[in-house]
């Protein structure tokens, strides 16, 4: 049977598949989830099932409030997340959830990763962010709501689309972007900025940022009104 939800489904799988491809994850870890914003509902990943058994037919598709629109089995248990991140930020049509090793070593050092090099200024002009450890209180109340709560105080001065990644102190890495497919770019993009800045700080503790002027440069060949990288 032809689901309406077909062409949104394909997306969402797309970038699920992205993950083991890209080494962001082992086993069943990560999940990812595309928006149908005119629609109100997203497609994301079941809850423990291998991405090499993943079918296009297996993801769920759920409505902003929460309710099962489509799908046979359980949703992702981080969900809630995932919708608390598109309530919040209209802009976004994607998110994507990984343990990648280096960047959840960042998270679990609850440590912001510095902007060292050029690399992680053609993507981002800051360091990526992490949140605040959870308070006792907020684990009790609704875990993965309050996972989406962290990374929404953690941006309450930060433009979503501007710096598309977050580290979770303590857990790993959300990403997010347009699309699910740009989302499933920025988890990887992040695991390499997350390598890269681990090899920096062992080779010198005490390496400093990018300087401004290069981290602008950078940020702003690729981004805004004046970017000029790649192609037309
Ligand atoms: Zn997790």
């Amino acid at each position: 049977m032809s689901s309406p939800y077909r062409e949104l489904k394909e997306r969402a799988w797309a970038a699920n598949q992205e993950i083991p491809k890209r080494g962001l994850a082992v086993y069943t870890f990560g999940n990812a989830s595309a928006l149908d914003a005119a629609r109100g509902v997203m497609a994301i990943k079941p809850s423990g099932v291998d991405y090499a058994r993943l079918t296009i037919d297996d993801l769920v598709v759920i409505d902003l409030s929460g309710k099962i629109v489509e799908g046979k089995l359980r949703p992702s248990s981080d969900t809630p997340t995932h919708l608390v991140l598109y309530r919040a930020w209209k802009d976004i049509g994607g998110v994507v959830h990984t343990h990648s090793s280096y960047a959840t070593g960042w998270a679990q050092a609850k440590l912001p990763i510095p902007i060292y090099g050029t690399t992680h200024a053609d993507h981002l002009d800051e360091d990526v962010p992490c949140t605040a450890v959870m308070s006792n209180e907020a684990v009790e109340r609704d875990y993965e709501i309050e996972t989406g709560n962290q990374i929404l105080e953690c941006f309450k001065s930060r433009e979503p689309l501007h710096t598309p990644m977050v580290l979770v102190a303590g857990h790993g890495a959300f990403t997010w972007g347009e699309t699910a497919e740009k989302a499933v770019y920025n988890a990887a993009v992040l695991e390499e900025l997350a390598r890269m800045a681990f090899v920096t700080r062992t080779l010198d503790p005490a390496a400093p940022r990018l300087p401004d002027r290069l981290i602008r440069k950078h940020f702003e060949r690729k981004h805004g009104k004046n970017a000029y990288y790649g192609q037309k």
